[in-house]
């Protein structure tokens, strides 16, 4: 393929990709979106791989048919609760290649011709995609352990912790100044391994230092590394759309980084320093706070029949139950009955960017119905019924009423200015960030205990 197509498809592909993010910016284009980013992609690699430079076919055909096969194997089996591990497995991948590509950059020996100007720019950056790659690496693997519960969601903060990752990053631009510009290989590569591994342990550092309630944010700031990783890349082996996809990815994650910080009333910086959160699901006693009051199907039946605007509210237990199917039949009824029936999101319910809004699009509910927690929110007070189905975090009133809380701050839907808010979970443990929630306690609470998809269900045929 001559370089004058190979750069047109690249083009072609940039373009692709930008399309993509704008597709998926919204629940109806984002289909659409996917497809721009899939023929993108194609037509990336068809080029890639037709480049002049490329020769071992067979290897190429071959490495791609077992990535291409485990990727399908895998992506079938994964359950929608999953996805956010998956994501984090494979930003760890693009982390790995990043380091390994950099030092593989650095060993080619037709980069050795490279003289003044020239070599430290490559030199450059090999060291910073090697860096960014290599945090992005264990950053990511932690974060995959964490989202599993193989590694407790508890920060780990060690002492000094802030002096260690200085010391780290002092050490790390230390060498950095004795590799760029050194002669020969031996002792810059003997740099490039070691500060490879006190970047390694950097992002475990990081990480393990994030508590649980910050996940979300983390792993869209893993998104933004590991598109700087692929650009650093890119200005290493002179590829312009590596270069581009890596800036695309690397500034969208920043970005969905930021809006879901300002989502959690939290700053970025504050995240990254760690030391927020603890571990989730330990069973709330009553006591101070008084009893919950238990309901059952009839009651809420018949509430729900008797109103005229409901609010559901899904969370992550929804996502657990797939309970998406029953709870659309049951939003189609009550709409037939002349219920308003709308559903309220929270930025971070569920456990990954969007989870609610691919669940419900999945169950085929409205767009038109579903609303932000910024469009639904004033509305609450006027709302006669909300149905909480398996969500507890972004919920809970101590969020705003309660400054030493260790979510305090961060925006809730304001489900206790409703009628009655009947709360679907099986028992009175606590969700993910592992803090109490006074809203089982109030006086308009009903506590409806069971399996989501089991309740409505039987909601179902009640009503
Ligand atoms: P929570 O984790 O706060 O609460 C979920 C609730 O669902 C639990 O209290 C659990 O209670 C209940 N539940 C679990 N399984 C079932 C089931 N089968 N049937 C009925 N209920 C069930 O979820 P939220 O969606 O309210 O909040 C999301 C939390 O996750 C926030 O803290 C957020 O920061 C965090 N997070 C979000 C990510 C994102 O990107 N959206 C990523 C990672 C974390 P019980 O056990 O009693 O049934």
């Amino acid at each position: 393929m001559s370089s004058g197509l190979i750069t047109t498809a690249y083009i072609a592909a940039g373009v692709l990709f930008i399309l993509a993010l704008g597709g998926l910016s919204n629940q109806e284009t984002a289909r659409r979106g996917n497809l721009y980013g899939i023929l993108g992609m194609a037509i990336a690699l068809a080029a890639t791989i037709l480049g002049q430079e490329v020769t071992g076919y067979a290897l190429i055909v071959f490495t791609m048919g077992i990535g291409g096969a485990i990727g399908v194997m895998v992506s079938r089996k994964v359950q929608m609760t999953q996805m956010p591990e998956l994501v984090a497995i494979l930003h760890s991948f693009v982390g790995m290649a990043a380091v390994l590509v950099g030092i593989a950059g650095y060993l080619d020996p037709n980069t050795h011709s490279l003289t003044g100007v020239e070599k430290s720019i490559h030199e450059v950056e090999v060291y910073l995609g090697v860096f960014i790659g290599a945090v992005t690496f264990t950053g990511s693997v932690v974060a995959f352990g964490k989202l599993r519960g193989t590694i407790g969601s508890r920060p780990l903060l060690l002492p000094f912790r802030h002096f260690i990752n200085l010391v780290a990053i002092i050490v790390t631009i230390g060498i950095g100044t004795l590799f760029v510009g050194a002669e020969g290989t031996g002792f810059p590569l003997f740099g490039l391994v070691i500060m490879t591994l006190i970047a390694f342990g950097v992002g475990w550092h990081m990480v393990m230092a994030i508590g649980g309630a910050d996940m979300p944010v983390v792993i869209s700031m893993l998104n933004s590394y590991s598109g700087w990783a692929a650009a650093a890349t890119g200005f290493m082996l002179g590829n312009d759309l590596l270069i581009i996809a890596g800036a695309l990815v690397g500034s969208s994650g920043a970005i969905l980084s930021y809006i879901m910080c300002k989502a959690m009333n939290r700053s970025l910086v504050n995240v990254i320093l760690g030391g927020f959160g603890t571990s989730g699901g330990k069973v709330v006693e009553g006591g101070e706070q008084g009893e919950a009051i238990p309901t059952n199907l009839e009651e809420t039946a018949a509430l729900l029949k008797g109103a005229k605007n409901v609010v559901i509210v899904p969370g992550y237990g929804m996502a657990v139950a797939q309970a998406q199917h029953p709870v659309f039949e049951l939003t189609q009824l009550l709409r037939k009955a002349g219920v308003n029936v709308r559903f309220a999101i929270h930025p971070v319910a569920g456990r990954m960017p969007g989870h609610m809004n691919v669940l419900l699009a999945e169950a085929r509910v409205p767009y038109n119905i579903v609303l932000e927690m910024d469009e639904i929110n004033e509305d609450l007070q006027d709302t006669d019924a909300v149905l909480v189905i398996g969500a507890n975090d972004i919920v809970n009133p101590s969020a705003l009423e309660d400054p030493n809380s260790p979510i305090a701050g961060m925006p809730v839907l304001e489900v206790w200015k409703a009628g009655t808010v009947v709360v679907l979970k099986r028992s009175m443990a606590t969700g993910y960030a592992g803090v109490e929630n006074p809203l089982f306690f109030k006086e308009n609470t009903r506590m409806l205990f069971g399996d989501a998809k089991e309740s409505i269900t039987g909601l179902l045929a009640a009503v």
